[in-house]
């Protein structure tokens, strides 16, 4: 991996006079996520020259789901709760995609990660398409059986429009293992199919038809990618300092792979607080902590730094894992890294990825860089289809076959039409749709 030329302009401003973003009417605000995200799309498109109605159709998904529910709280009251699940593209296979528990869930954000998904299941090559849902709710404020009961309900409102071939949920922020139990179960029941109803969800427990590996997955293809591409920017793992922005299910489980792998993780930062140690953070032990305490504050072998500190530290490579733009302009001028590896999906806002690139950052994009989650949970949806289990050794192995391929694949991609490799990474992803597109014809 060469370093990339800095991009003279963004994705977005280049974007904003793309002739389909003003045919299909998208929203003016510049700090839209669904209008950085298309706007990223649009970029690649021109860089292959990809055809308008390919264009068009990426350009919106295929299908905006929203629901109302009741649920019964503990204290007797009922509660509605908002429901979204969006389809966003089909041509390669099933609706394939995540579903999150969270306060900030958006119609538009769930529709960018939609289309991301679609992106990232085409650059790795798996027979999905890409969707996304989510629940708008705080589920650290729900009880258990609060929990269990808000899943069932959204499961039965949708289940007329999802399945094991139509559309099949995953896990992401807020949302878990036995998250997806309760969700397949409720499914089963009322699916005359019952048992082959499983593979309606992926990310189950591993009692439960889950993968081996599934749960280290997302942090295991960063680990994975990283491998593969920081020496040719003259990083070698071992040894390399990483800096990781949020600390859950990808971020905790990226630190512990890299720290065995010879790397020194010196700053942390999540929900709670900042952590920093220059003579590395002890992953393993960091982890257990914070699941016991739902965060990491409090951890007494790193001193707690605040929010400008931690950007500041100075790194090879610096690792986002929490939410959507929470890098700005201002956090980008802070940061101090060689690399950025997006474990969260549009981990920056559009200014804070022109101030990185202006920086000369080496971003390895979300769809390349987390794409590890839903690669296996493509080979637990294929281990439930014929009734086969896979030990965590063939997991780990087709993983990172999966991985280094759509490394250089990206990488190759870049190199071809002299652009970055955010572009060079949806480049690769809509030659491939574009490609199927153009077999398959558009009915009628
Ligand atoms: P998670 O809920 O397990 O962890 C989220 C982390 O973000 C937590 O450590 C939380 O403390 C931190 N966070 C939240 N708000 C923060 C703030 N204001 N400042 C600092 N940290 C904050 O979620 P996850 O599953 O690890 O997902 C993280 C990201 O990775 C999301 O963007 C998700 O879409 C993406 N992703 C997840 C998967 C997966 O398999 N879980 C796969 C692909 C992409």
């Amino acid at each position: 991996m060469t370093t990339a030329p800095a991009k003279p302009a963004t994705a977005l401003d280049q974007a904003a006079r793309d002739p389909v973003i003003e045919e299909l009417g998208f929203p003016t605000d510049p700090n839209n996520l669904y209008l950085q995200t298309v706007s990223t799309m649009l970029e690649a498109a021109d860089v292959i020259d990809l055809k308008h109605r390919v264009r068009i159709i990426l350009g919106q998904p295929k299908n905006e789901i929203m629901v109302h529910f009741p649920v019964k709280m503990d204290d007797g009251h009922h509660h509605l709760f908002k429901g979204y699940r969006i389809q966003h593209n089909n041509a390669l296979g099933p609706y394939k995609g995540g579903f999150r528990y969270h306060e900030d869930v958006h119609l538009d954000d769930v529709k960018s990660l939609a289309l991301l998904m679609t992106m990232k299941c085409a650059l790795v090559r798996i027979p999905f398409g890409g969707g996304k849902g989510g629940v708008k709710c705080n589920p650290r404020a729900l009880s258990e059986g609060e929990l269990q009961r808000v899943t069932r309900r959204y499961c039965s409102a949708i289940a007329d429009q999802i399945g094991p071939e139509v559309d099949i949920p995953a896990p992401d922020v807020g949302t878990n293992a036995q998250i997806m139990a309760w969700f397949a179960d409720t499914y089963m029941m009322s699916s005359k199919d019952h048992h082959d109803g499983i593979r309606v969800v992926t990310g189950k427990p591993v009692e439960f038809g889950g993968s081996a590996g599934r749960e280290k997955a997302t942090g295991q293809g960063v680990a994975d990618v990283l491998a593969e591409m920081l020496p040719g920017v003259g990083i070698p793992v071992q040894g390399m300092s990483v800096s990781l922005l949020g600390f859950g299910n990808v971020n905790s489980w990226a630190g512990r792979i890299l720290q065995d792998m010879g790397a020194k993780i010196v700053a942390v930062m999540d929900h709670t607080c900042g952590l920093r140690n220059d003579n590395g953070i002890d992953m393993h032990k960091l982890a257990t902590h914070s699941e016991a305490n739902y965060g990491i504050k409090g951890f007494a072998e790193a001193d707690e730094i605040g929010e400008e500190d931690f950007y500041r530290t100075t790194v090879d490579v610096f690792i986002p894992g929490a939410l959507e733009q929470m890098i700005k302009a201002k956090q980008a001028e802070w940061l101090d890294c060689k690399v950025m590896a997006e474990a969260a999906n549009a981990p920056c806002d559009p200014s804070g990825d022109r101030v990185l690139s202006g920086k000369g950052v080496e971003i390895i994009p979300a769809i390349l860089a987390n794409a590890g989650g839903v690669t296996v949970s493509y080979f637990e949806w294929l281990q439930n289809k014929s009734s086969v289990v896979w030990d965590a050794a063939q997991v780990d192995r087709e993983l990172n076959r999966h991985m280094c391929v759509a490394a250089r694949r990206t990488l190759q991609t870049r190199d071809k039409n002299k652009c970055d490799l955010r572009t060079a990474a949806f480049a690769a992803a809509l030659e491939h749709i574009g490609a199927v597109y153009k077999v398959r014809g558009i009915f009628p």
